[in-house]
């Protein structure tokens, strides 16, 4: 900070420049200490579940389904093939994911009175999400790892976006309205990265 700089340049230089902060430091190698695989649970906090995984065996293709509230991975096991595992549990969670996303964001827009055109789901350690010009609302799914608030802010983030297609004061003072505990949940979501199972980008 050069000296004779005002704090509010500062907040303001620092609010234009925000999408390049927080991708600088997601992208930041992750500090995750990387965990056995397969892992004994996964838990998905955003929408209070967490789920034991159960290696049932069997012939074929693996494959990822809950069944009686376990995470049963059945198929062909070779511990030296862990990453057909792993491909199954992202499938799956993918599927889980876009059901409850899609009920949230819609009761999250109806609650605002936000218009969009469709959701979209990605993978990826640099955002945690995108609206569109066109209305098209991206998220990633690592957001199922955050607390539900987190999750919450997410959607009002990227909904607020429909109207505003900027980092302007006007948005965050509409971000505000529908979320006041918004910059604590911002910061939360910015640190996120470290709640993220490391099987997810092994
Ligand atoms: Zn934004």
């Amino acid at each position: 900070m050069p000296r004779g700089v005002s704090m509010s340049t500062v907040e303001a230089f620092i609010a234009r420049h925000r999408d390049w902060v927080s991708q600088k430091l997601a992208v930041r190698p992750a500090r995750v200490a990387v965990e056995p695989f397969p892992p004994t649970h996964v838990s998905l906090p955003a929408f209070g579940e967490t789920y034991r995984l159960h290696l049932a065996g069997g012939r074929g293709r693996l494959r990822a389904s809950v069944r009686g509230g376990v995470l049963s991975l059945r198929g062909a096991w070779d511990a030296a093939t862990p990453a057909a595992a792993r491909r199954a549990l992202l499938s799956w969670l993918t599927d889980h994911a876009r059901t409850e996303l899609e009920d949230r964001l819609r009761a999250a827009a109806s609650r605002g009175d936000f218009r969009y055109r469709s959701l979209q789901l990605r993978r990826q350690r640099t955002r945690w999400g995108s609206c569109s010009s066109r209305g098209v609302i991206s998220l990633n799914i690592c957001a199922v790892f955050q607390e539900p608030a987190v999750l919450d802010y997410l959607l009002v983030h990227e909904l607020v976006h429909t109207r505003h297609m900027n980092h302007s004061a006007a948005y965050w003072a509409a971000v505000a309205e529908h979320c006041p505990d918004w910059r604590r949940l911002d910061r939360e979501l910015t640190q996120g990265w470290k709640r993220v199972p490391s099987w997810v980008f092994a």
